[in-house]
């Protein structure tokens, strides 16, 4: 059903000499497809793929795949995102972020530029994906473990907790929940949800959350807003107040050529008509000094470091990594961020964080998906390929007929893993996990 623009939307844009009826055309057009690869796993290739500009590993999609019958879609080696935002890792590389920055990425369900930042770093540094909502944090939980690395957190507060870390990361995205403009193409519902009240509810919320987050910025550290809307208030305006409010200069980022720089020379904008993107409009500033104030006082911790590894370094080679026992289960982190990791445990409510290796049970590990996905600290070999059909009854959670054999086997497609069985002889049992198995019936 066409959901026409509602009147004070035209009207706004029609006023604004910034926007132009090219978008309104624009907007009324399908979206493009996209995708960003995980450098991390198998390179898959789409026919007619075409590489985008300012990503390195983001390509425009000739037409949309039915991604959840795709198994390599289930493996984390693409994720599907709006091209605009994959702007940010143009923005990443101009401001040259240490590799070993700590990051935040506070709105970051279901996690589309929490697995960028993830490839950005590479491993190395440590991110913190953090989502207010707690079903949302689930998605960003999944999406985080089938991405792949073990130097990330998901966390699931409010802004406001994050007081308790101040001047402690390096980076803080906020990709902040905005009116959605950028949405009419994909999503009728935001042209009815739309209104100026909510434009400027959106204006006044996201002013807060800067607020909230803004004394866990540490000095010299960079704040990059983004929104997925067009019009000033919510973001060129909200970028002046901050510097009138806070300590904080703009960082002027070098424009793609098919993206627009912004009013008043203040962030840039990718614009459906004029580039391949959905809208997307994104601002770097540098925090200049910090207030000094210590941690807050920590919560009594449930974690305590593994006192013996189990039969665990046969699944996973542990060489840099701390193992700790959390929920009866052994997880990894990275031995350099072991402090952070810790301190972030013991003030913020953690959904996930390192590699989960494996649930401790009386004969020893049960292996863990987070382990079967993550390729860099997977030492174990016992797989078994399957065939697209088979690799899609798996992730459907169904059991079918496979060689006998006796144990854990990773259950793999076009050599990527998808996941553990435990095989019992005449038959197996299926681990990949209820919340994230396929709902929809596969042919
Ligand atoms: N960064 C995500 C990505 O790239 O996949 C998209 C984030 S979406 C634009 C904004 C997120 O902010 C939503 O997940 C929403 O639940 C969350 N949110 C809503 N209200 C919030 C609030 N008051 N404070 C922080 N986050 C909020």
């Amino acid at each position: 059903m066409y959901v026409p623009f509602h009147a004070d939307f035209l009207e706004n844009v029609r006023k604004d000499s910034f926007l132009n009826s090219q978008l309104l055309e624009a907007l009324d057009t399908s979206s493009p497809s996209t995708i960003r690869k995980n450098p991390l796993k198998t390179k898959v290739h789409f026919n007619g793929e075409i590489q985008i500009p300012w990503c390195e590993h983001g390509f425009l999609l000739p037409e949309r795949p039915l991604f959840t019958l795709d198994p390599l879609f289930h493996a984390g080696t693409y994720y599907p995102q709006e091209a605009g935002s994959m702007l940010l890792e143009h923005v990443l590389k101009s401001i040259s972020l240490n590799k070993n920055a700590k990051v935040l990425d506070l709105c970051a369900a279901p996690g589309g530029k929490s697995t960028l930042i993830a490839s950005f770093l590479d491993g190395q540094g440590m991110l913190v994906s953090n989502e207010v909502v707690n079903q949302r944090a689930k998605i960003l939980r999944e999406n985080i473990t089938k991405w792949g690395y073990s130097n990330c957190m998901v966390t699931n507060n409010d802004p406001s907790d994050f007081y308790r870390l101040p001047n402690f990361f390096d980076c803080i995205v906020i990709d902040a929940p905005c009116s959605g403009e950028g949405m009419f193409r994909k999503d009728p519902n935001a042209r009815l949800e739309w209104s100026n009240d909510a434009v400027n509810l959106c204006a006044s919320r996201q002013k807060r959350i800067v607020v909230d987050v803004w004394p866990s910025l540490a000095k010299n550290g960079y704040l990059i807003y983004s929104t997925c809307t067009f019009n000033a208030h919510e973001n060129e305006e909200n970028i002046a107040w901050i510097l009138a409010n806070f300590d904080a200069d703009l960082v002027q980022i070098q424009v793609p050529k098919t993206f627009t720089v912004g009013r008043k020379n203040i962030g840039m904008y990718g614009i459906p008509g004029i580039s391949e993107t959905e809208g997307f409009f994104i601002a770097v500033l540098q925090k200049k000094d910090s207030e000094s104030s210590s941690l807050g006082t920590r919560k009594s911790s449930t974690l305590r470091k593994a006192k013996e590894l189990l039969d665990v370094e046969k699944f996973a080679n542990l060489s840099n990594s701390s193992v700790y026992e959390w929920n009866n289960q052994l997880l990894a982190i990275p031995e350099t961020f072991e402090a952070d990791f810790l301190t972030i445990q013991a003030h913020l409510h953690i959904v996930k964080w390192g590699t989960s290796l494996g649930d401790i049970a009386r004969k020893g590990i049960i292996p863990r998906e987070d382990l079967s996905l993550n390729p860099r600290l997977l030492v174990y070999n016992e797989g078994i390929e399957l065939d697209k059909h088979q690799a899609l009854q798996f992730l459907h959670g169904d059991t079918f007929s496979l060689p006998s054999t006796h144990g854990f086997k990773l259950m793999k497609y076009n050599e990527e893993t998808l996941g553990w069985i435990k095989h019992i002889g005449n038959r197996f049992n299926n681990l990949y996990p209820r919340e994230w198995r396929i709902r929809m019936e596969i042919r």
